[in-house]
């Protein structure tokens, strides 16, 4: 029999294994299951690409990826793995064809669907084959905390029941607490041996910046740090991607974009060109980027902030896989958080669903706001204390510093109580300078006590504070109506001078400094 270390040489290339691999693989070859938890570009195909290779028979991998089966299959044949994928994508003599080559015991490696594995057709066929492993890959899918929730994934637990006796893997880059609970018992892997990896991604610099004007802050940074660079810019919605990507090109820049709405050949030959030439720039929504394996991605952008950390943490984690230095950068703004905040509200799923998400938003938020060290709150998020400061990113490399801002806050929070807690956060600027747009007028907001009387700050000093009192729980956003601002109860102590806050001071973004564009 030939040895997994042996299969990794010749096979693969390699010469040693990564990390807890070697551990892993074995467990799995002496017919254990395993819950393998490792961020994202750690390794985890090879954690069952081999033992499928050293145990006898076929192995079936799971996966809800199309594109992505489609990669690995085409990846495993050039190392010379037969492999083959069973999906919708295939015309009934495809099927037929593969259907046959596995009852020849001449495909060592299936890669099937969810709903596709769970049809009595597909369950059928395999139970006439022998079976060497099954490989769960994105394990959290069957999470319904999680942002991959799939239906088709709750049923897999009849591996278990209709194949007792082969040994299942099942592999995740995100997992927290809940998540791996969920993700044992609904594949009832009780028995399994588990295996966390570190989620710390040394090579990966933290920094989020305050939103002021994002394009040119984005152009800036990619001027300034990676010029040149393959990296991906990551936006909410499709059509800002578009424009996005359409703008950074008329600045000079080789840029794609890449959205669920672009016609597949579009999206894939977008996808081609990031992955084979140099210093492509990707623009793209989250949709882009599950299973890419690129290792020289050398910065990853965010314009819009990520619904959880989870996302934060797996979109990042997109840069840098080679082990030299990368960019996580991200701009954020107060409108930001309202608009996720609206987005979360008018969702589907019940209440308790939603509270999770508000939930999950918050700590992002959190994130953002802290003054001490990112990494060390973005890894004890995943259940990892025992992190010093990093020194390797913006908050240890400038501390950020704080002002004592509990009139400012005060200020701000009065407005919001006095025009009625219900419009928004340019409005309420507006009257905090003194500002007579037509909307101010209408309502008779220049008559009120609290107009004017902000003209200490200006108006990105004043969307920092809103933002740190929203992210804070001071202030909420009124997710039912058309997201104007409301206060919480938690802000009653400040607002009565029972309490004083510190804020944090933005460093202000100076639009000239080494620029290379005029504006
Ligand atoms: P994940 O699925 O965990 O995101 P992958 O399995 O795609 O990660 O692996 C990420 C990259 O690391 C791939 O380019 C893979 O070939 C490489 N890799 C994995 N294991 C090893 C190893 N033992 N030695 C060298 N490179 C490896
Ligand atoms: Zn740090």
């Amino acid at each position: 029999m030939t040895t997994a270390l042996a299969t990794l040489q010749t096979t693969f290339g390699y010469s040693d294994f990564r990390g807890q691999q070697a551990d892993i693989i074995d467990a799995l070859i002496a017919g254990d299951d395993v819950l393998v938890l490792m961020p994202t570009g750690g390794g985890k195909s090879l954690c069952y690409q081999i033992p499928a290779l050293v145990r006898e028979g076929l192995a079936i991998v799971v996966s809800p990826l199309i594109a992505l089966m489609h990669d690995q299959v085409e990846a495993l044949g050039q190392l010379g793995v037969s492999a083959a994928y069973l999906n919708s994508s295939l015309t009934s003599d495809q099927v037929q064809s593969i259907e046959q080559g596995l009852r020849n015991g001449e495909i060592r490696i299936l890669y099937v669907a969810p709903e596709r594995l769970v049809q009595p057709r597909t369950l059928s066929l395999l139970q006439s084959l022998p079976i060497s492993l099954f490989a769960i890959d994105e394990a959290h899918c069957v999470s319904q905390w999680g942002h991959d929730f799939r239906s088709d994934y709750l049923q897999l637990s009849l591996l278990q029941q209709q194949f007792p006796a082969v040994p299942r893997i099942a592999l995740t880059a995100t997992a927290d607490e809940r998540t791996r609970a969920e993700i044992i018992e609904r594949l009832q892997l009780q028995a399994a041996k588990q295996f966390v990896s570190g989620f710390d991604r040394p090579n990966i610099v933290y920094r989020i910046e305050q939103k002021q004007n994002a394009r040119q802050q984005l152009l800036r940074f990619l001027h300034n740090e990676h010029p040149k660079d393959a990296g991906i810019v990551y936006c909410l919605s499709r059509r800002k991607v578009e424009e996005t990507a359409s703008w950074l090109t008329t600045q000079g820049l080789n840029a794609l974009p890449y959205h669920a709405g672009l016609p597949a050949p579009t999206r894939q030959q977008n996808q081609d060109r990031f992955l084979r030439e140099d210093g492509v720039i990707i623009v793209a929504t989250i949709a882009f980027g599950m299973g890419i394996d690129k290792p020289d991605v050398r910065f990853v952008a965010h314009l819009d902030l990520p619904k959880s950390i989870e996302s934060y943490y797996q979109e990042t984690g997109r840069a840098g896989r080679d082990g030299e230095p990368a960019t996580a950068w991200m701009v954020y703004g107060v409108q930001d958080v309202i608009k996720l905040k609206q987005m979360l509200s008018q969702s589907q799923g019940n209440e308790e669903f939603r509270r999770v998400e508000h939930h999950k938003l918050d700590a992002m938020l959190g994130l953002c706001e802290i003054t001490s060290c990112r990494r060390q709150v973005l890894l004890s998020y995943f259940g990892e204390q025992d992190h010093g400061p990093c020194n390797n990113c913006d908050t240890c490399l400038t501390p950020p510093q704080t002002f004592e801002g509990t009139v400012v806050a005060q200020k701000a929070l009065s407005v919001c109580h006095r025009t009625g807690q219900r419009f928004g956060v340019n409005h309420l600027i507006d009257v905090l300078l003194g500002k007579t747009p037509d909307k101010v007028i209408q309502f008779g907001h220049d008559k009120l006590s609290t107009f004017g009387i902000g003209g200490e700050l200006d108006v990105n000093q004043w969307r920092s504070v809103f933002r740190q009192l929203v992210a804070r729980g001071l202030m909420q956003v009124d997710v039912a109506g058309f997201g104007g601002l409301q206060l919480t109860e938690k802000c009653r102590p400040l607002l009565k001078g029972e309490q004083s806050i510190e804020l944090r001071k933005d460093i202000k973004v100076d639009s000239g400094r080494k620029s290379r564009s005029s504006g």
